[in-house]
């Protein structure tokens, strides 16, 4: 099988990350029949200093035309001077419209390894394995009317709609109940359909969607409640689907469970195809002295073999190797702790892809 790949770096220790990354593509290039090939864009503040915008035509049709993206984060201090239209973060934004990605996945997983690193107690989140399946496209941040008007008294007044169509929540509903049959298949919707008439319609939909699915478990929680389940019981979740804000804040309250924000991969995920990327920025006071942790890309590599390669013994093999390098005490700075072996993100990266060359040669 062969599938081509749309790698964009980006900025800071996006550089660093997916090169890391890329070595674990190559191991599995090597030592599989599942082919990918790299095609590599520019985008982001670095697109901008050599084209004067953050993404090119050209680059564009590079990601529209693979089938997949990798992304490993754009921004930075040196670009932050610029209009709002031209700045690095457009970049994201073209991509994600332009390839009609309308689902957002963030899994909130803790690794044994790990537990130390969450502010919450050992025992509270030692079962976290979720999965956040937030609608990116429709809801609060997109429907109309929005905006800020001034009433004929003067007074001004600011308008942001809550709207959904039935068809825009039937299909996040459905790439949930297909991931939770990949997983424990049980999802929790989440709404707020005792006050919001538009998530009174999400919840019906979601339950016409769910014949479809008679394996998969559903329950319905509101929003508020979710939030407050999330930090006293985390263990009880397993798919979390639900619009866009309260998707946007509960995906941040849940990875936050887990640790650092150098762990965290994601997706976002569209008709067709998809884009993996870090949850994590440019972090430019880090960039270039290769302290960067790796993981959260090469996660979002491991969901990228899962979701739109379909290759799930490749993304466990992926997760098994970090969680090997984690095993035999190697941290890069963001996750130390005492007893264990700091490692550059270099090293890091050349330890997983070595596990995961074991992994599958076994
Ligand atoms: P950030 O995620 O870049 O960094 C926040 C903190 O976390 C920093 O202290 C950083 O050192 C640390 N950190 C982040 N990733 C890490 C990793 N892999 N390993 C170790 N430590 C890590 O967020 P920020 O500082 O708010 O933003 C910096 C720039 O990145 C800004 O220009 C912002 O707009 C951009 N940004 C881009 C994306 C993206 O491309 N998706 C997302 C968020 C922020």
């Amino acid at each position: 099988m062969r599938y081509t790949v749309a790698v964009f770096p980006g900025d800071g220790i996006g550089v660093e990350v997916v090169a890391e990354a890329r070595k674990i593509i190559d191991t599995v290039n090597k030592l599989t029949d599942v082919q990918l090939e790299i095609r590599e864009g520019i985008a982001g503040g670095a697109s901008i200093d050599r084209y004067g915008v953050p993404l090119t035509d050209e680059n564009l049709q590079l990601a529209l035309s693979a089938d997949a993206v990798l992304l490993g984060a754009v921004g930075g201090p040196k670009w932050e001077p610029l209009d709002y239209s031209i700045r690095p973060e457009r970049a994201l934004l073209a991509l994600r419209k332009e390839l009609g990605l309308f689902a957002n996945l963030r899994p909130a997983r803790v690794f044994p390894q790990l537990l130390s690193a969450s502010t919450l107690k050992e025992d509270v989140i030692k079962n976290i394995d979720l999965i956040v399946v937030r609608e990116l496209t429709g809801g609060l941040y997109f429907a109309t009317p929005k905006g800020v008007e001034t009433l004929p008294d003067g007074r001004r007044k600011g308008v942001n709609t809550l709207a959904y169509t039935e068809d825009e929540i039937r299909r996040i509903a459905k790439i949930a109940f297909e991931i939770a049959r990949q997983r424990r298949k049980k999802v929790t919707s989440v709404d707020k359909a005792n006050v919001l008439e538009a998530t009174e319609l999400w919840r019906n939909v979601v339950e016409e969607v769910h014949k479809d699915y008679p394996d998969v478990e559903l329950n319905h929680m509101y929003v508020d409640n979710c939030a407050m389940q999330l930090v006293r019981n985390p263990g009880q979740f397993d798919v979390i689907l639900t619009c866009n804000m309260f998707g946007d804040i509960l995906s941040d309250e849940a990875s936050m469970l887990t640790g650092s924000i150098g762990m965290l991969p994601s997706a976002s995920l569209g008709e067709k195809g998809g884009m993996y990327e870090p949850v994590h920025g440019s972090a430019p006071d880090i960039a270039g002295q290769d302290k960067a942790n790796p993981i959260a890309t090469i996660l979002s590599v491991a969901m990228m073999y899962r979701y739109t390669f379909k290759q799930d013994k490749i993304a466990e093999a992926i997760e098994k190797a970090v969680e090997k390098a984690l095993e035999d005490g190697y941290r890069t700075q963001d996750i130390y702790e005492e007893g264990t072996t700091v490692v550059g993100t270099k090293k890091m990266g050349d330890i997983i892809a070595a596990n995961l060359e074991n992994i599958l040669k076994a």
